[in-house]
C-alpha cells in the first residue's frame, strides 16, 4: 500500500546514480534488490497511451475507484521488486503510474478481491491528492517523499471514496489488512495499524 514509497524511491535514486558510475552495479545490485524505477529510467519503450515497462506487466482493471481518469497500472515481474511493499504510486516521464507486487496481490485475494480494491484505492489516492508529483519534486530537492500525513490522507481518501461507491467490503478488507500486517503503533515515521484503522473508520462514514 505504498507502505513506503519513500524508502523505495530513495533507494532507487541512489541505485540510478550508482548505475551511471558503475555498470556492473546494475545487475549485481538493482536486480538483486529489485528496485524497479532505476531500470525504468533506462528502458521506457512506450508512449503515454500504451506504456511498456520491462520488468512490469500492464494490468487492465475495470473502472477506477472513483470514476475519475484511469491511471496506467502495472504488476512487477516478480514479488519483492517494490522493496517488500504492496504498491507504489509514482510519476514516470510526467505520467502518473502505479505498480503492484504480484505476491501481495495473491496474498490479499487477487485483483478482484476487496483487499486489492482497497490497496488500489490507496494508490489512486496518492495521485488524486497530488502526492506523487509533490514527492518527485521533493526528491529532486533532496527532501522527503510520502510522509506520515500523506499516508493518512491516502487512507482517508480510499475509505471515503470506497464507502461512497458502496464498497463496504473493500473498506473492511483494508482495515483487516492493516490490522494483520502492520504493527499497531507508528514506526519509522509512518502510521501504524491503530492510526490507519482509526482513519478508515472516521473517513468511511
Ligand atoms: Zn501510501
Amino acid at each position: 500500500m505504498c507502505i513506503a514509497c519513500l524508502a523505495v524511491l530513495q533507494e532507487s535514486s541512489e541505485a540510478f546514480t550508482e548505475t551511471k558510475k558503475n555498470p556492473t552495479y546494475r545487475t549485481s545490485q538493482i536486480e538483486r534488490r529489485g528496485f524497479l524505477l532505476a531500470a525504468m529510467s533506462f528502458s521506457f519503450l512506450g508512449t503515454k497511451a500504451n506504456a511498456q515497462i520491462p520488468g512490469a506487466n500492464r494490468i487492465n482493471l475495470p473502472d477506477t475507484p472513483d470514476d475519475g481518469p484511469e491511471i496506467p497500472e502495472f504488476v512487477t515481474q516478480f514479488p519483492g521488486m517494490l522493496g517488500g511493499f504492496l504498491g507504489l504510486a509514482t510519476m514516470f516521464q510526467g505520467t502518473p503510474v502505479i505498480f503492484y507486487d504480484p505476491g501481495w496481490i495473491s496474498r490479499v485475494g487477487g485483483p478482484s478481491s476487496p483487499g486489492f480494491r482497497f490497496m488500489r484505492a490507496h494508490e489512486y489516492a496518492h495521485h488524486r491528492l497530488s502526492h506523487a508529483m509533490r514527492s518527485i519534486m521533493a526528491l529532486n530537492q533532496g527532501n522527503f517523499l510520502f510522509g506520515y500525513t500523506q499516508e493518512v490522507e491516502a487512507d482517508c481518501w480510499a475509505a471515503e471514496t470506497l464507502a461512497l461507491q458502496g464498497d463496504g467490503a473493500a473498506v473492511r478488507a483494508g482495515a483487516n489488512l492493516y490490522a494483520n500486517v502492520l504493527p499497531p503503533f507508528d514506526t519509522q515515521g509512518r502510521p501504524g495499524g491503530q492510526v490507519r484503522l482509526e482513519t478508515i473508520s472516521r473517513c468511511a462514514r
